[in-house]
């Protein structure tokens, strides 16, 4: 008999039919041993707000130039608190574009003067625009790790993903970073970050980073020093989009017929908590996007140790898109 499942996305739950013998929410649980255990944080993974120069097709968050949401000072200070509380290895910072956010430059200093690694996810075309163009060099003086997108090494796949322009002016700030040393000198890591253009599963990773090596030495001169590939969630304006063209299940099917038991040990929420702007915990930025509080945790003010280890993680459906094929995360594949 055909199975049902709750299918949840970014406005709620609806329930679609479902193909026999896939796996269900109750199979991932079991894969955990019947629940999702956090381990000790190694992250803090913050998100400052929504604000963003661009409104790419697979925005998780559905952030773009008319976001308000931004993370205050008050708040910012109590992340650096909470982190050197936690001994955290990592603080890792999102968004939106993060450098959009007034108090950014403040915020990274205070973290690196609090002796905490930071690292920060730019989508590289913030980095031209009016007002932003001294922040590489911050980047290197503070040895800030930097993540950046870059959908492919084809001009037509990121335009069609992140709109005219992106392709040739990510080349542009990564030629920049380049020079600055960042992918080429220890201590300045620059990371790629690859997701698929339409409803599929990342290729392998360490061949396409080899294509992406080639391609962009040949063709730009350009050194990164990780390619990580990243599944696209069924959830924000990427789902949203599967959906209006009638692909939403096939695509949750898609997901859940390549659940890889062996990813769930190494899912990224259970080492990592994940801030919202106005302080709120987070298992990770898809739980923040759906609107799923962490258990238990509360605001990052008042995080205490004793309540990390162990809490059960806020899981759904989504959680396929972290586990199918090599796995998923903020970091790349998984297995
Ligand atoms: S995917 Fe990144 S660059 Fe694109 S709209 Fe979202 S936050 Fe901005
Ligand atoms: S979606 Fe979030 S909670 Fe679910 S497995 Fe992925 S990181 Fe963990």
């Amino acid at each position: 008999m055909a199975k049902k499942s709750a299918v949840r996305n970014g406005r709620g739950t609806r329930v679609v039919g479902q193909k026999c013998d896939l796996p269900l929410h109750e199979d991932f649980l079991s894969a955990c041993g019947g629940e999702l255990a956090a381990r000790e944080i190694e992250t803090i993974q913050v998100n400052v707000g929504l604000r963003c120069n661009q409104a790419c097709l697979h925005c998780h968050v559905e952030a773009s130039p008319i976001r308000s949401e931004c993370m205050e000072p008050a708040v910012m200070q109590q992340v650096v608190d909470a982190a050197q509380r936690m001994e955290c290895r990592l603080v890792d910072i999102t968004g939106g574009a993060p450098e959009m956010n007034t108090d950014f430059r403040w915020f990274i200093t205070s973290l690196h003067e609090g002796g905490l690694a930071v690292q920060v996810r730019t989508n590289l075309t913030v980095l031209l625009e009016e007002g932003y163009q001294d922040i590489p060099e911050l980047y290197r003086r503070l040895g800030v790790k930097l993540v950046a997108s870059l959908p492919c090494y084809l001009e037509g796949n990121v335009r069609a993903q992140r709109g005219n322009g992106t392709f040739e002016k990510s080349i542009q700030v990564i030629q920049k970073l380049n020079s600055l040393g960042y992918g080429i000198e220890e201590g300045l890591p620059l990371d790629l970050v690859y997701n698929p253009r339409g409803p599929s599963l990342p290729p392998e990773q360490a061949g396409l980073e080899a294509d992406y090596r080639r391609e962009l030495n040949e063709r730009f001169g350009i050194h990164f020093t990780k390619l990580l590939t990243i599944t696209n969630m069924p959830i924000g304006r990427f789902f949203d989009g599967l959906a209006a063209r009638g692909k939403d299940e096939e695509y949750m099917n898609l997901l859940r017929e390549a659940f890889n038991p062996a990813t769930v040990e190494q899912v990224m929420c259970r080492s990592q908590i994940n801030v919202r702007w106005d302080g709120q915990i987070y298992d990770c930025d898809f739980n923040l996007a759906l609107g799923l509080p962490a258990s238990g945790l509360g605001s990052i003010r008042d995080l205490h140790p004793d309540a990390v280890v162990g809490r059960s993680i806020v899981t759904g459906d989504h959680c396929f898109g972290c586990t199918a094929g090599a796995g998923s995360s903020c970091g790349g594949s998984l297995v």
